[in-house]
């Protein structure tokens, strides 16, 4: 079955068109990065206006670098939250006049679980099956019974991982989104100033970065008032390891705690390779039978082929919006989610 799938919720316009849920066929990503660096993060008007320029060229390039014809598809999927309502609303309405101008089925797609389903990209997900995910927008532990069945077991309780990353940057005046040039100047420092580590040894699967951040800017102030110069490759290397650190050991907990098959690490943030190279080396000491399986690099930010695999998986379960009423739902939740009490 061949899917395209849109995916507009941030700042990247993306389409993609995937063959059965695992195979990359295009995957065309529009980023606008440059256009909101100056205001040191997205600006929502102007992401919706990038979206409106770029989506059509986007579905296009999509089909033709696949060398797919539109009467050869079999669904659209799109992304219909949790984002930017103003930029989930181009990615749905490009979908629902496409689907319906082509007599295609429209399948909704919940963003977190396209995060998710990257995995497939890499192996078949086995059940049950638990992920660590960790975005600009979301940090959460989410375990999956079974296909397409997602309970959030523990979540950041202030900033998410990804939103910490981008506001220290800030701080040590790098451009937005910080994330990747603090993990390469992490990799040339040392954790000298032993930040805090939050919730770290609490029983739960919680999380909290904001004293963090502000253990973070403090020390950069204090320093400041006095003349002082601070390493910056030791300022980044501290900051990642504290989040590494907290993140990793409750993971840990939880593998210890559920009783699964396999570890997925997913989201924009699991593009770290501090992360990737601590998380493969902790679960091969202490879980060696267990699966884990890392989203590709190139997948871990936003992007349509994620919403594809995610998108086949649902259609398969007869998700789908045959009416055109599905509109943007800006906070939508895992739609089967259970909380897991706390
Ligand atoms: P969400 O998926 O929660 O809705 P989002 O879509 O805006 O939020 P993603 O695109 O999934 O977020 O991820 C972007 C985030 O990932 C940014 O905060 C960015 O700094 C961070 N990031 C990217 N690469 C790295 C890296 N190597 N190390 C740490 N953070 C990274
Ligand atoms: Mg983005
Ligand atoms: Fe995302």
């Amino acid at each position: 079955r061949y899917i395209l799938a849109i995916e507009s919720s941030c700042d990247e316009t993306s389409v993609a068109v995937v063959q059965d849920g695992s195979v990359i066929l295009s995957n065309i990503i529009a980023t606008q990065i440059s256009s909101h660096q100056r205001f040191g993060g997205v600006v929502p008007e102007v992401a919706s206006r990038h979206h409106i320029e770029q989506i059509t060229i986007c579905i296009s390039a999509a089909l033709q670098k696949a060398e797919i014809k539109k009467e050869d598809l079999d669904a659209v999927a799109v992304t219909y939250g949790p984002g930017l309502v103003g930029a989930l609303l181009v990615g749905v309405t490009a979908a629902k006049a496409f689907a319906y101008a082509n007599n295609l089925p429209l399948i909704p797609v919940n963003h977190m679980a396209g995060h998710i389903y990257a995995a497939r990209f890499v192996k078949p997900i086995v059940f049950p099956s638990l992920a660590l995910l960790v975005s600009g927008g979301h940090t959460e532990l989410v375990y999956m019974p079974r296909e397409n069945e997602f309970q959030i077991i523990g979540e950041t309780r202030d900033d998410a991982a990804g939103e910490a990353y981008d506001k220290i940057g800030r701080v040590m005046g790098l451009k937005y989104p910080a994330g990747k040039e603090i993990d390469q100047m992490a990799h040339h420092g040392q954790d000298t100033f032993h930040f805090p580590r939050a919730m770290q040894n609490e029983e739960n699967f919680d999380f909290s970065f904001s004293g963090l951040k502000s253990a973070f800017i403090n020390t950069v102030h204090n320093a400041e008032q006095v003349n002082k110069t601070l390493n910056h490759n030791d300022l980044a290397a501290s900051f990642q390891q504290s989040v590494i650190d907290v993140i990793v050991k409750k993971t840990l907990r939880a593998c210890e705690e559920f009783d699964i098959r396999q570890l997925i690490l997913a989201g924009g943030v699991a593009a770290n390779q501090g992360l990737r190279e601590r998380l493969s080396s902790d679960i091969r000491n202490s879980f060696p039978t267990l699966d884990l399986v890392l989203a590709p690099i190139e997948l871990c930010g936003d992007n349509g082929a994620m919403v594809g695999a995610a998108g086949y998986v649902a259609y398969q379960y007869g998700v789908v919006s045959d009416d055109l009423t599905l509109n943007a739902e800006p906070s939508l939740e895992f739609e089967w989610a259970e909380h897991a009490e706390k």
